[in-house]
């Protein structure tokens, strides 16, 4: 395994299981909001940069609900996420113009949620020859450009919406 620069890969291992409240379930205190690295508070979702990424600009699209799966969405909360994992797709474009994107929902532990208790969308850009996003630990990562450089990138954008 061999491991390029990537400190918040550390802070993942060392917070791991320590986490005390859930990190979609916002206080409406946005002064927080770049600690967070919250890009987005709608009615009815959120949307934020995985503070974890497996490649560069990897974006989280929540639910305000604090809730685990589809079902336990109404109809207009089903809309609004969708059209919010839509909104994403389309500002990665604007700022980084990636050629594909892997999009998409983890449902219990068993199929990777890190956060199962509350549902998110993982919106992942993607470039030819950036890292396999199906590949765990054993292999080398570069992400490019760090995080909070890709948060102050991303949010002007999404004043807009
Ligand atoms: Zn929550």
């Amino acid at each position: 395994m061999e491991v390029l620069w990537a400190p918040w890969r550390m802070e993942y291992i060392l917070t791991e299981g320590k986490e005390t409240c859930c990190i979609f379930c916002t206080d409406d205190n946005s002064a927080c909001d770049e600690e967070r690295l919250i890009l987005h508070t709608g009615k009815n979702t959120l949307v934020m940069m995985n503070k974890f990424p497996y490649v560069n600009a990897h974006l989280l699209v929540a639910p305000h609900k604090h809730c685990q799966g589809l079902d336990m969405l109404n109809d207009e909360e089903r809309l609004d996420l969708i059209n919010m994992v839509s909104s994403a797709t389309e500002i990665l474009k604007k700022a980084f113009n990636p050629e594909g994107f892997n999009v998409g929902l983890n449902l219990g532990k068993v199929a990777g949620a890190g956060v199962e208790e509350h549902m998110h969308f993982h919106v992942v850009p993607r470039w030819y020859g950036d890292s396999n996003f199906m590949t765990v630990l054993a292999d080398v990562r570069v992400i490019p450009q760090h995080i909070r450089e890709t948060y102050m990138r991303l949010k002007p954008y999404f004043k807009d919406l």
